[in-house]
């Protein structure tokens, strides 16, 4: 953590005031969404394309999208599960989770992906993807909510605010979108895209470990804002 000065103490002590207020109320009141108290929360990280579809391109590295959502997705897994989180992943390897008989590979890919939320018995879904646009200006990380399921706005915006917090250029205001994952799902979901390989700048950030465990300790710092907030 060279910049961002969310230290582990600090995510202790809301998990510690959350597990006081849980077992003080009994019922998880600060939890709005996930109504009954659990020993243990699971989260599904799903990193966004593989296989063949790489998503978007690096314009200097020629870094790969796919590549990078694994590895926010599995430095977030780790935080994770550092602290207390059972964490399942979409996808753990750089190939596709589409069948390679299929022909419609997208859709393959997509029945899978919900597939494996639907099995996991999780409490959240974290979508993550790097962003792309013909405007290499544009910049920032920016964090949507399903626009079919708009009860959990508030779950991405706890996300966006941890982000604008320590993330100079991140967008304000989470935003609706119809991206099928999020869509598809009724668990509290959002999908964040960490930032756009089209601008030179910030692409240099997102290929960077540092940068990318120094992202995902913000994410997981709004993940579990959204615990503390109602
Ligand atoms: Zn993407």
């Amino acid at each position: 953590m060279k910049f961002i000065t969310i230290k582990k103490h600090t995510v202790c002590v809301i998990l510690a005031v959350l597990a006081i207020i849980c077992s003080i109320v009994g019922v998880c009141c600060a939890v709005k969404a996930i109504s009954s108290p659990k020993a243990q929360y699971t989260i599904v990280i799903d990193a966004g394309h593989g296989g063949r579809d790489g998503g978007a391109v690096g314009r200097v590295t020629g870094e790969t999208e796919s590549y990078l959502n694994l590895q926010f997705a599995l430095k977030l897994k780790s935080i994770c599960e550092e602290y207390g989180f059972k964490v399942v992943l979409t996808r753990k390897d750089m190939n596709g989770l589409y069948s390679a008989f299929a022909s419609n590979k997208k859709r393959s890919e997509m029945e899978k992906r919900m597939e494996i939320i639907g099995k996991a018995n999780a409490d959240m879904v974290v979508s993550i993807h790097m962003n792309s646009f013909s405007n290499s200006s544009a910049r920032g990380a920016q964090v949507f909510y399903a626009q079919e399921h708009a009860e959990f706005e508030n779950f991405a915006q706890c996300v966006q605010d941890a982000l604008n917090e320590k993330m100079p250029y991140a967008k304000k205001l989470a935003k609706p979108s119809d991206f099928y994952v999020i869509n598809k799902t009724t668990l509290p979901s959002l999908l964040v895209e960490c930032g756009f390989l089209s601008n030179a700048e910030e692409e240099k950030l997102l290929v960077n470990e540092n940068y990318q465990e120094d992202f995902c300790y913000v994410l997981f710092y709004g993940i579990l804002s959204y615990f503390s907030v109602k």
